[in-house]
């Protein structure tokens, strides 16, 4: 019973340890690259939010860095994304050409 149960326990760890390194939306493995940090209030419009969660939420194409910025700040940083999820961003931005932001 207890070999059954290591059994069970290291397949479980070995697939969330894989799944983990997979896009949960398009199921496809994810690429490393570095990405510029953007800074300051940056807020989405709430168009852009729902899209995102839908169709692209791994793109990672920019990192937001906050509002303080230092003169040792990094303005780049590695990111995992999926290409599929940049593949529709890209696709989104295109069909909305204005309305990632929330201006207030
Ligand atoms: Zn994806």
């Amino acid at each position: 019973m207890w070999k059954f149960v290591s059994n069970v326990w290291r397949f479980f760890s070995r697939l969330s340890s894989e799944m983990s390194h997979v896009c949960p939306v398009h199921c496809e493995p994810f690429k490393r690259e570095s990405v510029p940090v953007r800074y300051g209030l940056i807020r989405y419009s709430d168009e852009y939010i729902a899209a995102k969660y839908a169709g692209f939420p791994w793109s990672a194409s920019s990192v937001n860095g906050g509002c303080v910025v230092s003169p040792d700040s990094p303005t780049d940083r590695y990111v995992e994304y999926c290409e599929q999820c940049r593949a529709n961003e890209a696709m989104w931005h295109e069909e909305h050409p204005s309305s990632t932001f929330k201006f207030e």
